[in-house]
């Protein structure tokens, strides 16, 4: 199988210096494939099994695009349960172990809200969440999404198979039109496809049959 260093990309020296640290030397396929179209800032799908490293693909995406000195929430994770959430924060905070300040927030269901208004007060750059909660966030005017550059819907299949769909409906509306869509999911069923035509521009499909 071929084998791609992250040091073909144009990725912050921090970044690629971390990720050498972290033993990641040569992207999975999924990275290979989404990782250009991704930093080109287009908006991409892309389906891989679990463990093909579809979680680095878009947290280097963010990472890469994000301004640490702007406070304000750049990027949105939309994950189907507080478990995967939780996942992902973790991933993307070691990915950014080597940009000072960040500020990396989860926000789930089934966990009180006053901790969570709290900490949207102080301020975040990147918010992971599931929908249901993300959903309240927007409606109560405590999450505002005026300067989202970047929205990711991680396991879009399950999420909708979970009946997010409305959820996510509402979550996008709340989104500037302009900005990057960048879908993950393992299956590719009509849904996603007509989710896909809605909300995306233009999307670029990275599809890898098997892990690496
Ligand atoms: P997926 O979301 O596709 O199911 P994950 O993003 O959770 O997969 O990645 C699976 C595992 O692979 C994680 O433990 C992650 O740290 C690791 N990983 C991701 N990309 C690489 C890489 N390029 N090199 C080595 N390990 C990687
Ligand atoms: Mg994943």
């Amino acid at each position: 199988m071929s084998q791609t260093a992250f040091s073909t990309l144009n990725l912050h020296a921090d970044l690629l210096k971390n990720l050498t640290s972290l033993g990641y030397e040569s992207m999975t396929p999924i990275q290979a494939q989404s990782l250009p179209h991704i930093l080109a800032g287009e908006d991409v799908i892309a389906q891989g099994k679990t463990g093909s490293g579809k979680t680095a693909a878009f947290g280097l995406g963010l990472l890469e695009k994000l301004n640490v000195k702007r406070f304000r929430v750049q990027s949105l994770v939309l994950c189907p349960t507080r478990e995967l959430a939780d996942q992902v924060a973790k991933e993307i905070r070691k990915l950014a172990r080597t940009i000072h300040n960040i500020k990396v927030l989860t926000l789930c269901g089934g966990m009180p809200f006053g901790p969570q208004i709290g900490s949207l007060e102080h301020g975040a750059h990147i918010i992971v969440g599931t929908p249901g909660r993300i959903e309240e966030h927007v409606r109560k005017g405590t999450l505002n999404l005026d300067d989202l550059e970047i929205l990711i819907l991680d396991e879009a299949d399950r999420m909708l198979e979970m009946g997010f769909q409305d959820s996510l409906d509402e979550i996008i509306d709340a989104a500037p039109q302009r900005r990057q869509t960048l879908l993950f999911s393992a299956t590719y069923p009509p849904q996603i496809k007509s989710i896909a035509d809605r909300i995306m521009f233009k999307p670029v499909m990275a599809k890898v049959e098997s892990t690496h």
